[in-house]
């Protein structure tokens, strides 16, 4: 039978992404507009066993549509792995008679949200918030767009400084283990090189690349690093490059947590807003354990344990791969 969800809480946990709060809005607005009591739990699920749970009107998420972060805050919250930090936090649901839950996050936000409502019957629904893009059932995670658009800005002005001195540069980027931002990037910002976690790139093969690129008069060279690949961050690789290959300055620049910031792009303003409002209405309509997101540009469901079995992780494009190592000639 379908619940009759009267109130529902939204939180957002793990890593923060570009167009949480689009999603927040979205998630809160559209249960107000169906007569629900919305509420928000601070700091991800710390903020259910904290009891910082709070109410949420349509002014609470005005003006916020375009901003980075997330104004409810995250955290990693080991508490709530253990059955009794669980405990506390359905009791102060219970409290508040809070039947609907909407989590924004990662695989981590996924695996609790499943353990809680498994455990405690809880209506449950997860929306895809990562920069690294790497969860079954979705296209596209939230922020991933913003995060690629972060990082072709920063290469461009790279590109630049490295034009004029001549000089190779390796820049890391964030991915886990999915190389889908660095790949990405490198397509777009015209990277000499990439180096992911999915593929064996040989320090050789890479040499040899950037060799090619000096003897037919490229002024400056890009590696794009992922963190994550065999070889180590982006210093352990350019030092060993140095060492065979000594024509090229060297400089080495992490992006860091750059990535996770700033203002989301148009795409993840969408995103957000279509995953907030789908995630409430799966709710409203009886639906729980399930994760919302994009496939073929459709809003559809997947069950919690499928996008958490690992069979979508992001596939790595081999004609993608071979593209970037054509145009980079
Ligand atoms: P992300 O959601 O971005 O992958 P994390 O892996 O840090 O980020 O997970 C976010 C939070 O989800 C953790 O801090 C913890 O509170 C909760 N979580 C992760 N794994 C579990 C688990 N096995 N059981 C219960 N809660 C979990």
């Amino acid at each position: 039978m379908k619940p009759n969800i009267k109130n529902i809480a939204v939180l957002t946990s793990g890593g923060d992404a570009p167009g949480m709060n689009a999603c927040i809005r979205a998630v809160v607005r559209t249960g107000i507009y169906h007569g629900k009591n919305m509420f928000g739990a601070v700091q991800g699920y710390q903020g259910l066993i904290n009891n910082n749970i709070i109410p949420m009107n349509a002014r609470s998420v005005s003006n916020i549509l375009h901003m980075g972060g997330t104004i409810l805050k995250t955290a990693r919250c080991l508490e709530f792995k253990e059955d009794a930090g669980m405990e506390i936090a359905f009791k102060n649901l219970q409290e508040k008679e809070i039947d609907g839950l909407v989590v924004i996050g990662g695989d981590g936000t996924f695996t609790g949200a499943k353990r809680f409502g498994e455990k405690f019957g809880i209506n449950v629904i997860g929306v895809p918030g990562t920069i690294d893009n790497d969860l079954y059932g979705s296209d596209f995670t939230l922020g991933y767009d913003t995060a690629i658009n972060t990082v072709i800005e920063a290469i461009d002005k790279i590109r630049d400084t490295a034009d004029s001195h001549d000089r190779l540069f390796f820049v890391e980027v964030m991915g886990r283990d999915s190389g889908c931002i660095a790949l990405r990037s490198a397509i777009a910002s015209g990277a000499e090189a990439v180096l992911l976690p999915e593929r064996e790139t040989s320090l050789k093969e890479l040499i040899t690349k950037l060799k090619a690129g000096a003897s037919t008069k490229k002024s400056s060279s890009i590696v794009i690093v992922s963190e994550g690949n065999k070889y180590g961050g982006a210093y352990d690789i350019a030092k060993a490059v140095k060492r065979k290959f000594t024509h090229y300055d060297t400089k080495v620049t992490i992006l860091g947590h750059l990535q996770r910031g700033g203002s989301p792009s148009g795409f993840d303003r969408i995103l957000g807003s279509r995953l907030g409002f789908a995630a409430t209405n799966a709710l409203i309509a009886g639906e729980s354990m399930k994760m919302v997101g994009l496939k073929g540009n459709k809003i559809g469901l997947t069950s919690l344990s499928e996008a958490l079995s690992g069979l979508g992780n992001y596939k790595l494009e081999d004609d993608l791969l071979e593209m970037t190592h054509v145009l980079s000639i």
